[in-house]
């Protein structure tokens, strides 16, 4: 019998769970292969990214080599990244690794192929600018641990310049005078016409001025963690007031944040917040970012040290070339057996899956989504290689949580066991917020190594300072 090739592109939230546990099932046999395919090295589970990004997390002790985890759980795995697909030859293409600078000269790994029986992807999505000018090259994306980890130096740069500014009372003065003077700019010309602007009218400028842009679960959480990270370096001896001199500005289109949150979450959310010193500006839209300013659609002008985007996600481009059905975010339209509607040997869940939610619309981007996919998945290819018909996915909402990181979390239970929605505050949310994280590295090591892990991670928090300073 010949070995029944199992591909799966994207070690993510699902990617590695279904990895993981298909390795575990078949991957001491000979019958089946199975191969991971991954751009980077190491996995991190992304709903940590913004947690990252404030410097209350470090990557070091959360990120998974995916060499180990294929060693551990009997599957194969080939670093690069997805640049093609040919469906007659039923093989996928990698893009050449290339060297890091101190790895010496010429490719790590020439551009590849590699043959598939099953191919299953999921590679997730990628920031979606909409086309906002300056919102690609001056606002950070939280997609990537680098990029998280960008956003937590230019933090840490940005609160160092400000308290040598305040030190400095030469180039405090200068500061002042500066904005002065914009504070200063008239808002109408005498003669122009009756409310033509000569220039829009400019925030006053703090010390440091954060500006996020998106008021979903990434953009709300990010904002929380940003005061406390500014408390506790403030603990640390940084001189500057963590709430007069570091202005948190959220943007959000919607009329109220997280719009795809019930109301009382989204309204007990925005009463934390406000009560934490975070700006919220619903209801305005970005129309141009500039490397130290956010201009809205209304005509308001945000001093910006740093801008990040957290305003919605697109499927990866290369999705879009594979020849494979796409809707307009070149997410991969999926039947509820999560096969490609162009091909059965093609599975795409997560992220980068279209998948239909009947009567709601269609499966939300989300990490409890593509753990249920992934658990659905492992049935699904069981019964196909057993020459059985597929399964159908049902996706179950469980409900959703916020976390405010060490000041509160907020959000709604669902199920028929509770009978509905419950809506939870508090320890409670908090529990059951990082019990999602918990879940992850459960499905990834077993229930005995999670629980080791927390443990460890906790005695390894009281030895090392609450916010990453190098
Ligand atoms: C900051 C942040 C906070 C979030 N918070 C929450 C939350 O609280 N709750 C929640 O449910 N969801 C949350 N999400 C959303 C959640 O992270 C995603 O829905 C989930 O990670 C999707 O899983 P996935 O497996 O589809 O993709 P991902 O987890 O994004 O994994 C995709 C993988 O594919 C790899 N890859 C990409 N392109 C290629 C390629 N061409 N070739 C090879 N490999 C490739 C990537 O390296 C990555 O490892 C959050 C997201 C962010 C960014």
């Amino acid at each position: 019998m010949s070995v029944h090739r199992i591909v799966v592109v994207g070690g993510g939230a699902g990617g590695l769970e279904l990895v993981t546990r298909l390795g575990d099932k078949y991957g001491r046999g000979k019958d089946v292969q199975i191969t991971l395919v991954d751009r980077s090295l190491s996995h991190i589970w992304k709903p940590l990214l913004h947690e990252v990004a404030a410097g209350v997390m470090d990557t070091a002790t959360h990120q998974l080599s995916y060499v180990a985890q294929a060693n551990w759980h009997h599957f194969e795995f080939a670093t690069g990244e997805m640049i093609g697909l040919d469906r007659a030859a039923k093989t996928i293409r990698l893009a050449a690794v290339p060297a890091a600078a101190d790895e010496g000269e010429g490719d790590l790994l020439p551009e590849r192929t590699l043959p598939y029986d099953t191919l299953v992807l999921a590679i997730g999505s990628t920031t979606n600018f909409f086309g906002v000018p300056g919102a690609q090259e001056h606002t950070i994306a939280l997609d990537t641990v680098e990029q998280a980890e960008r956003f937590r130096r230019r933090l840490m740069a940005a609160c160092v310049r400000a308290q040598n500014a305040a030190e400095t009372p030469l180039q405090a003065t200068l500061a002042d005078t500066v904005d002065a003077a914009d504070a200063a700019v008239p808002s109408e010309a005498p003669d122009a016409p009756a409310g033509a602007l000569l220039s829009p009218p400019k925030a006053q400028r703090h010390k440091v001025n954060l500006v996020i842009v998106g008021a979903g679960a990434t953009g709300v959480e990010l904002s929380a963690e940003l005061r406390n990270t500014a408390e506790v370096l403030r603990s640390y001896g940084l001189k500057l007031d963590p709430r007069k001199d570091v202005r948190i500005t959220i943007i959000e289109s919607s009329p109220r944040i997280l719009k795809a949150l019930p109301e009382r979450v989204s309204g007990a959310v925005a009463g934390l917040l406000t009560k934490l010193d975070v700006d919220i500006l619903c209801g305005d839209s970005v129309a141009e970012v500039r490397p130290n300013e956010v201009t809205t659609t209304s005509g308001k002008v945000l001093p910006a040290d740093i801008t990040v985007w957290s305003a919605g996600i697109t499927a990866p481009p290369v999705l879009g070339k594979l020849g494979l059905a796409v809707n307009r975010l070149n997410q991969i339209e999926v039947l509820p057996t999560l096969q490609s509607k162009t091909d059965p040997d093609i599975f795409a869940f997560g992220d980068c899956a279209s998948c239909e939610w009947p009567e709601h619309g269609f499966v939300p981007p989300r990490a409890q989504a593509a753990h249920q996919q992934a658990s659905f998945l492992v049935k699904a290819i069981d019964a196909r290689l057993k020459g059985q018909s597929l399964p159908t996915f049902t996706y179950r909402d469980f409900g959703s949580l916020v976390s405010l990181g060490k000041f509160s979390a907020v959000g709604n239970l669902m199920g028929g066991l509770i009978g509905g929605s419950m809506f939870i505050e508090g320890l409670f949310a908090r529990v059951m917020y990082t019990s999602l994280y918990r879940m992850h590295v459960a499905a990834l090591h077993g229930v005995w190594r999670m629980m080791l892990d927390t443990v460890a991670n906790r005695l390894r928090r009281s030895t090392v300072p609450r916010v990453k300073l190098h």
